[in-house]
């Protein structure tokens, strides 16, 4: 390890501490995950020496990383176990679905900005994280070739819970999305039981749009 490395692991050691102080990582396996994953590799090289500050950032195209703090509450939220297998809608830089790959069995991934889409798999394979499949599309109808899933987590903010992601839900697994106005979203959680879902939220949040079928018009942008 150069040290250079050793300096970025202690920064990320110190965040993760910061999290888990702030009640958001309780999980010993989500701590690991979070000190497994170099965040900063899903940066782009201007803000790379930010990546273990405690907020979400600019990765271009409109677009951010989500903050540290709300990728190890959804994480949390959605549980993900070895065996399971879990739906993305956002990919973005990456990173959130990188997490969940240390995680679980396999993370499917979906992106609307096909440049995102190809940045993120670049990192992915330089970091030989095999478990993730990506997919350029409209997130918002799910991705039904793989379904049903343990669990699905929407990193981008809906107007509402699209119908298509509860379809594609297993008995028993979690939907983790952000669901409000363009501006201010609740965290809500939502348990299949059987074809009804129990819904919990989990305090405010701020996300860039879901944009498709089911979330924002594009026009709205
Ligand atoms: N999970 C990301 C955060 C991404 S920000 C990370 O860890 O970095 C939200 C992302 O959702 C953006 O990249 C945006 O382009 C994408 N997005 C918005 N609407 C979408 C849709 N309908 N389908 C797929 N991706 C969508």
């Amino acid at each position: 390890m150069t040290s250079d490395e050793r300096a970025l692991l202690q920064r990320r050691l110190e965040l993760v501490n910061l999290l888990e102080g702030e009640g958001a990582v309780t999980l010993p396996a989500v701590r690991q995950a979070l000190l497994d994953v170099p965040r900063h590799r899903f940066m782009p090289p201007e803000t790379r020496h930010q990546a273990y500050d405690n907020c979400a950032l600019p990765i271009g195209l409109g677009q951010t990383i989500s903050q540290p703090y709300m990728v190890a509450v959804m994480t949390e939220l959605l549980r993900p176990a070895p065996d399971q297998t879990i739906l993305e809608i956002g990919t973005g830089s990456g990173y959130q679905a990188a997490v969940l790959s240390r995680l679980c069995r396999t993370v499917y991934t979906v992106e609307r900005i096909p440049e995102l889409t190809r940045r993120a798999e670049d990192v992915f394979r330089e970091l030989g994280y095999g478990n993730i499949r990506t997919r350029v599309g409209d997130g918002t109808v799910g991705w039904t070739e793989f379904a049903p899933y343990d669990g699905i987590i929407v990193t981008a903010g809906a107007p509402a819970v699209p119908e298509s992601l509860r379809h594609q839900l297993k008995d028993g697994g979690s939907l983790v999305v952000p669901v409000g106005d363009r501006t201010f979203q609740m965290l809500r959680r939502e348990t299949r039981h059987g074809d009804s879902f129990r819904r919990e939220e989990h305090g405010g949040c701020i996300f860039v749009k879901l944009v498709g079928r089911e979330g924002w018009p594009e026009e709205s942008e």
